[in-house]
């Protein structure tokens, strides 16, 4: 039940307006909130894809670069193995140039096949013989096998070849003489163009990136191509600083060494080879659609929160004239109350007034078992004074007593109502006999000193008779006889000859009958 009367409490209206704006505020919040975690949410979503994206690009490039350095090891591994089993003298040099042709032809991505002796001459290639005059002993690949004992394979930066003019990988295996020597090295190359060429068939953007590089940072190949590729050396960008030292394989937002775009990157250490393959998508482009969505998005969300600002300043506005209507209207409903209660002539609370503070006093005496007074006063020889001078000047005599009688009673409380015609009453809760009393004789006095001029009045003047009945310990329901009692009071007041005061106390009244009992002697006079 509690609960209930709490919901049924009606709000004042600055808590309404509060109510109102912490609700709006609330739902705006809560609307920003939601399209700020489901923007974050579908931007955690598109770089997951991209990420997805690049690292199976990197593996195709990783697969790719793997299959074509193995098919090249194998040829060089067995070209060795029959240099350093056969030699390369007469014969089997013209033996071994036909095997390097008929191989450069049919292993995918081996551009050209070469043989050099231990001083970087040319002994053996799969071109035709006539170019055979160079000698290769300052390329970095010779001097690595010359000065290395290492047999296994290497993979050297790109150089520009001395037979084509392309720009080719050297794959080369040391050979090595029967007591351990350096006898020469053999050499297989891929043109950078292979691996440009499969990497322009995979699916990135145009500022998207795919490369391969030697674990020193040299580019091997890239997509897009530079012009500076022989050059560039990568080993300064974040992959090979900050990423893989600790992983072989993985991704990472970063912003390009070579050209500055920033982009979503998977890398991977080739496995076995002294390769890494990575791949990068810029950021723009994973996120440029994102970014439209989200535009959108905060957008729908603008209006949406414009429209319930529009909507809570319409309510607002509705609110207070509501307000104000309902304010206006307990104003005009007080007046209205104020009008049924008072008499217009006199100014007084009316008969319906005090019949209602009789009603409640009446009850709050009979619970507290305490005094109740009542002083039915009327005016003497009224009908004279009207028919002497004239009704309004008994409505202005009215007025005066009414006045009189009002500044006689000052107790909160208390009640002087006009009864009706030219009768007044006075209510005075908890009071005994002797204070009604000495109210009544103020009354009379104050009205009899005033001097009002009454000449059709044996006195000559304007004067007031009262009725004073004090109840004590009233029981319910007897205010009525309470009145008729005040009644013949005052009836037996008039009788007694006017200007004077009856009263009498009663004990307990709660009817008619019991009133014949208590007053039979001041009745019959
Ligand atoms: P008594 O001393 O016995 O009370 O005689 P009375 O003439 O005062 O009594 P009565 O009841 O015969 O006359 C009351 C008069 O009061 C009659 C009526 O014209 C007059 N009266 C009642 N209401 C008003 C009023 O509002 N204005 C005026 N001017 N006279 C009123
Ligand atoms: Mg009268
Ligand atoms: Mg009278």
């Amino acid at each position: 039940m509690k609960h209930l009367s709490f919901m049924s409490t009606r709000l004042t209206a600055s808590a309404l307006t509060t109510a109102l704006i912490s609700f709006i505020a609330l739902v705006c919040l809560s609307l920003i909130l939601a399209t700020v975690w489901q923007m974050n949410q579908s931007k955690l979503e598109r770089v997951a894809t991209a990420k997805v994206a690049v690292s199976n690009i990197v593996l195709a490039a990783e697969q790719q670069a793997q299959d074509t350095l193995r098919q090249a090891d194998n040829t060089l591994r067995d070209l060795v193995e029959r240099v350093e089993h056969d030699g390369i003298a007469g014969e089997q040099q013209t033996r071994l140039t036909k095997l390097m042709a008929q191989a450069a032809v049919n292993v995918e991505g081996i551009q050209g096949l070469f043989i050099y002796d231990a001083h970087g001459n040319w002994v053996a290639n799969s071109f035709s013989k006539g170019i055979q005059t160079k000698n290769n002993s300052d390329r970095g690949y010779f001097i690595y096998h010359r000065d290395n004992a290492d047999e296994s394979i290497h993979i050297g930066s790109i150089v520009r070849s001395r037979s084509t003019g392309d720009m080719v990988i050297p794959i080369s295996r040391r050979i090595t003489a029967a007591d351990g020597s350096f006898a020469g090295v053999a050499l297989a190359t891929v043109p950078v163009d292979y691996f440009q060429t499969f990497f322009e068939r995979m699916d990135v953007d145009d500022q998207g990136v795919i490369f391969l590089a030697l674990n020193n940072g040299d580019l091997l190949a890239r997509r897009p191509t530079l012009t500076a590729l022989m050059t560039t050396n990568v080993a300064k960008g974040d992959i090979f600083t900050r990423y893989l030292p600790y992983s072989d394989s993985g991704t990472a937002l970063i912003t390009s060494v070579v050209d500055g775009v920033e982009r979503i990157y998977a890398y991977r250490r080739v496995s076995g080879l002294p390769i890494v393959a990575a791949a990068g998508v810029s950021f723009q482009y994973v996120i440029a659609p994102w970014w439209a969505y989200a535009q959108r998005s905060m957008t729908l969300t603008g209006m949406i929160i414009l429209a319930l600002a529009l909507l809570g300043i319409l309510l607002y506005r509705q609110i207070k004239q509501v307000m104000t209507a309902e304010g206006e209207l307990n104003i005009a409903r007080n007046e209205l109350e104020i009008i049924a209660q008072t008499d217009s002539l006199t100014h007084l609370p009316n008969r319906r007034c005090f019949d209602a503070a009789l009603q409640r006093e009446w009850a709050r005496a009979s619970r507290n078992k305490s005094t109740i007074a009542i002083i039915l006063l009327d005016i003497d020889w009224f009908k004279q004074y009207n028919d002497t001078y004239g009704h309004l000047r008994g409505d202005d005599c009215l007025k005066q007593v009414a006045g009189l009688i009002g500044n006689s009673v000052k107790r909160a409380g208390d009640v002087a109502a006009r009864y009706g015609g030219e009768e007044f009453v006075i209510l005075l809760p908890e009071t005994d006999l002797a204070g009604a009393l000495r109210v009544a004789e103020k009354v009379k006095s104050s009205i009899a000193d005033t001097f009002i001029e009454h000449s059709a009045s044996p006195l000559g003047k304007l004067t007031i008779s009262s009725g004073v009945v004090v109840i004590n310990a009233p029981q319910k329901e007897g205010y009525t006889a309470a009145l008729e009692a005040a009644d013949r009071l005052l009836y037996l007041a008039k009788t007694k000859g006017r200007n004077r005061v009856e009263g009498q106390l009663i004990q307990g009244l709660c009817g008619e009958d019991h009133l014949a009992e208590v007053l039979p002697l001041t009745l019959g006079v």
